[in-house]
């Protein structure tokens, strides 16, 4: 990481925000500018000036100053479709993979308890007794040796074995007397008392003791989630949790504080039984200092390719009879379009089969009739993951403007198999962002962490490439749908602030707009692809605030 110099002006200070003066970058106003190097200097969050390094300094004699020695600056980067949640949950779960033991594996837990508040269940994952000396299965006291002082769980690496110690077996009234339960098993020794390990149904013993998450570990998960997405530069994430209204009352009061370190486009359930609720109140738009916006609905119209839950228009073509499955009835979909449209929110719907894909346009396309002015600007809706489309599907994404939401790193994720489940025929309309693009669709780009890594870069070399970070295959996987370095950096920068109808405000470095800004140490526009991924970031800034890096600016409020 490049070292950041401060500069102090030793001018007196004015009772205006004096600012901050960004030098020495490479900057990239927006996708389609050349690079050049320029000053941006920030006053009361917002972008003031960039240009001319020499005019900045005059505009601004009295700024703070950070040198960034040749770095490269980009508007703020946006991830369009993560789940903070989940992230911040992942990173309070210890990660037994590769432990070399049980007592390994539970010193990993210990490390991960004593960050959680006195009494909360400390919790681990991706341990593997086949991998330790003798293979025996481990026991509760090989985790009570490192976690006495509340319940400690860990799951096996395939999820259908919980090893826990004994004060979770005590929390949950485990003992000798315990009956079996049906589909499941409960290890004991030859006194018939429990080992500590739950094999399938029984693991839902040890689950129904836990207690629910409270407000104050919704709150712990997502500001340690976000501060991890400033770490990689992202200034924005699209969360698309389907968040309830004591969730949402929840990020509001962070908002509020002043706490959350980038900004949240959250979305609501539509199972929420506050959804009424939220429509009759209105959207929440968030702007300058604060951080978060609610005026999207997240919803299901299939599961997920892998699992064969996707639902396809014909057979999984390596599973005869099996067309997937469908979460939300498809009447319920175009009910919800017509209300969301009708109320100006945003409808987010997942659907990844062209099935699935062709059951959102439809409730997309009948909202549309149904509503033909919708308040507030426009809806915008987005089909979220946008995977598998049947090629005469393609051009209604345009025409219906329905946003296609990718995830650059499922296709390589995917690629070893996705063209077994459905073909060769289908797999032409599956992750085909250039089709999409050349026939005019909006698109907007993220990664679904914490499925996948949360580092932006990661999505903008799997857009650029279609390889994996090996760069397998050579050439990429069905190299015409590759994107452009270009629109990559608007996938995540300009398209993403499309998505979330902020395209006036964020997404390019222009006076006026908000203060996001990523810099990079090196240049991912030029660099030679297999670098991409680990290249550092320098500096996370939003609205006008440092979210990341080594800087701390003084002498100016920003
Ligand atoms: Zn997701």
């Amino acid at each position: 990481m490049l070292p950041l110099l401060i500069v102090l002006s030793l001018a007196p200070s004015r009772p205006a925000s004096p600012g901050v003066l960004l030098e020495g970058a490479t900057v990239y106003v927006s996708a389609d500018a050349k690079p050049r190097a320029a000053s941006v200097l920030v006053q009361d969050g917002k972008i003031v000036f960039v240009g001319d390094p020499a005019a900045a300094r005059k505009q601004a004699s009295n700024a703070a100053v950070i040198d960034l020695k040749g770095a490269f600056l980009f508007p703020g980067w946006a991830d369009a479709h993560g789940h903070l949640l989940g992230l911040g949950k992942a990173l309070e779960t210890a990660d037994l993979r590769g432990a070399a033991d049980a007592a390994e594996a539970a010193r990993r837990i210990a490390a991960i308890a004593a960050t959680l508040p006195v009494g909360a269940w400390a919790e681990g994952r991706g341990w593997d007794q086949n991998r330790w000396p003798g293979g025996k299965f481990p026991d509760a006291r090989d985790l009570d040796a490192a976690v006495a002082d509340r319940p400690a769980i860990a799951r096996r690496v395939d999820g259908h074995a919980l090893w826990v110690n004994s004060a979770a077996l005590a929390a949950a009234k485990i003992d000798a007397s315990t009956a079996e339960p049906s589909g499941g098993r409960i290890l004991r020794r030859s006194d018939g008392s429990p080992t500590g390990v739950f094999v399938d149904n029984a693991m839902n013993l040890i689950g129904k003791a836990m207690p629910a998450a409270s407000a104050g570990d919704f709150e712990r998960q997502i500001l340690a989630a976000a501060r991890a997405c400033a770490k990689v530069g992202l200034t924005q994430v699209q969360d698309a949790s389907a968040y309830d209204a004591n969730q949402i009352a929840a990020l509001e009061g962070l908002a509020q504080r002043g706490e959350l370190p980038i900004r949240i486009y959250a979305t609501v359930s539509p199972e929420a039984s506050g959804l009424s609720g939220f429509f009759t109140r209105g959207a929440r738009i968030g702007r300058g200092g604060d951080f978060l916006t609610v005026r999207a609905i997240k919803s299901y119209a299939d599961g997920a390719l892998g699992s064969r839950g996707a639902a396809l228009l014909e057979d999984y073509s390596d599973e005869k009879g099996n067309r997937g499955l469908l979460v939300t009835p498809p009447e319920r979909l175009e009910a919800l379009a017509r209300e969301a449209r009708a109320h100006g929110w945003q409808l987010w719907v997942h659907a990844i089969g062209d099935r699935g894909n062709r059951i959102a346009l439809d409730a997309f396309e009948k909202a549309n009739r149904a509503v033909p002015r919708p308040p507030a600007g426009g809806d915008r809706p987005r089909i979220e993951h946008a995977q598998v489309i049947a090629l005469s599907d393609i051009p209604r994404f345009a025409r219906e403007r329905v946003i296609a939401s990718i995830q650059p790193t499922h296709a390589t994720s995917d690629m070893p198999w996705a063209e077994q489940r459905v073909g060769p025929d289908r797999i032409a309309g599956a992750y085909a962002w250039q089709k999409l693009k050349k026939a005019g669709a909006r698109l907007a780009g993220g990664s679904d962490f914490p499925v996948e890594s949360e580092n932006p870069l990661l999505g903008f070399y799997a857009a650029v490439t279609r390889q994996d970070l090996s760069g397998r295959p050579a050439g990429g996987w069905r190299p015409e749908e590759k994107l452009s370095r270009e629109q990559a950096f608007a996938l995540f920068t300009s398209d993403a602030a499309y998505a979330a109808f902020e395209e006036d405000s964020r997404g390019q470095i222009a006076a006026g707009f908000e203060a996001d800004l990523t810099v990079f140490a090196e240049d991912p526009i030029v660099a030679q692809a297999q670098r991409i991924p680990s290249i550092p970031v320098v500096l996370t800034m939003v609205g006008g605030r440092v979210a990341y890096g080594g800087a701390r600016t003084r002498g100016g409020a920003p």
